[in-house]
């Protein structure tokens, strides 16, 4: 007798082969291909990044090309599709393909999530995509489709649900047959974004209608469940840019960083007094303010005061000087590349 998971899997194939969408990526499992359409795709509707991927493919057809091309060029391809940070990581990977793995895209889960900006939703999609590789790829729509499918009622943002359902959908994976993996992958998100949709699910029209526990128990339209999230915890920091002779003090976040590791940073600390004591200034060091800004990371939203001041070119430890023009091609922090736009000198982030 075949298992039921076996059997979840064959019903969401069948139906995928039959309604699937007609969308530019699906023709390829060049893995180049695949991950440009997956970042495309993060936070952004569909038809949005439609109008996007054709150009963008034509302009950088390998990751050879996309490497080649300089940041700024990247950058000004992805107007319109906004969060550019994906367009500054793209570019970054693509670099990385190049320079340690010879251009040849890495084949394996945990290659792949080494690779700047990708993390594991996003390692999954390509290796079982592109590779055929046995791993479920988690986005929203997979949490939201697995929730129902199981009537899991409790809390969507706690971590012992969320590993449930990553269980479930790695038994769906596991259940799945060789050269049929990148199709799951992409029929679980396609049930998500056309049928098992948020609020209003199409079950009458689902291939797992007969096996749903949340359809059976009527409580599909209001699952996931989400508690309210907690008011963000807010902090102060200061940045500072310091410029001598048409750079910018920088320093590098070390590799283990738990935030945006290898990414460039200016100064900053939790206040202007411990910034100018890490600098080695001294407290009365003449600053100009040049605005403040917000930034939420996570559950923390960061009231940035920039400031600015010249130097005589004196290095403090861990720093490097960058010229500004240099700014643009690195990969720098959110916070930092805000802080360089309110002065004019790059572009945010
Ligand atoms: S039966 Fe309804 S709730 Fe269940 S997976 Fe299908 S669309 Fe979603």
């Amino acid at each position: 007798m075949t298992p039921p998971l076996a059997d979840r899997v064959r019903e969401l194939l069948e139906w995928f082969l039959v309604n699937r969408r007609n969308l530019p990526w699906r023709y390829t499992r060049d893995p180049y291909r695949v991950w440009v359409s997956e970042v495309m795709l993060q936070q952004t509707r569909v038809e949005t990044v439609l109008a996007f991927y054709g150009r963008f493919i034509e302009a950088y057809p390998t990751v050879d090309a996309l490497a080649a091309a300089p940041r700024h060029e990247v950058l000004a391809s992805w107007a319109g599709l906004g969060y550019y940070r994906r367009a500054s990581m793209l570019h970054a990977a693509a670099r990385q393909v190049v320079e340690v793995h010879a251009g040849r895209f890495p084949s394996e889960y945990d290659s792949i999530k080494r690779l700047p900006g990708i993390g594991e939703y996003t390692a999954a999609a390509v290796s079982s995509i592109a590779f055929d590789e046995p791993r479920a790829a988690m986005d929203g729509n997979a949490y939201r489709v697995l929730a129902r499918l199981a009537d899991d009622r409790r809390d969507i943002r706690g971590a012992a649900p969320r590993k449930a359902l990553r269980n479930l959908a790695q038994r769906l994976m596991d259940a799945t047959r060789p050269g049929e993996r990148g199709d799951f992958s992409e029929a679980l998100m396609e049930l998500g974004a056309t049928l098992c949709v948020p609020r209003v699910p199409r079950c009458d029209a689902c291939p797992w209608v007969s096996s749903c526990a949340g359809h059976a128990a009527g409580t599909a339209p209001s699952l996931p469940v989400k508690a309210p999230r907690r008011p963000p915890r807010r902090t102060e920091i200061a940045v500072v840019v310091i410029q001598y002779d048409g750079r910018a003090l920088m320093r590098q976040r070390p590799p283990d960083a738990s935030i945006m590791p290898g990414f460039w940073e200016l100064p900053n600390a939790a206040g202007l007094a411990i910034l100018l004591r890490e600098l080695g200034m001294p407290a009365d060091a003449r600053l100009y303010s040049a605005g403040t800004f917000s930034h939420a990371i996570t559950d923390t939203l960061y009231t940035c005061h920039v400031y600015e001041a010249t130097s005589s070119g004196d290095l403090p430890d861990g720093y490097r000087w960058v010229a500004l023009a240099q700014a643009r091609e690195i990969p720098i922090t959110t916070i930092s590349a805000k802080a360089l736009a309110a002065l004019s000198l790059a572009e945010p982030g």
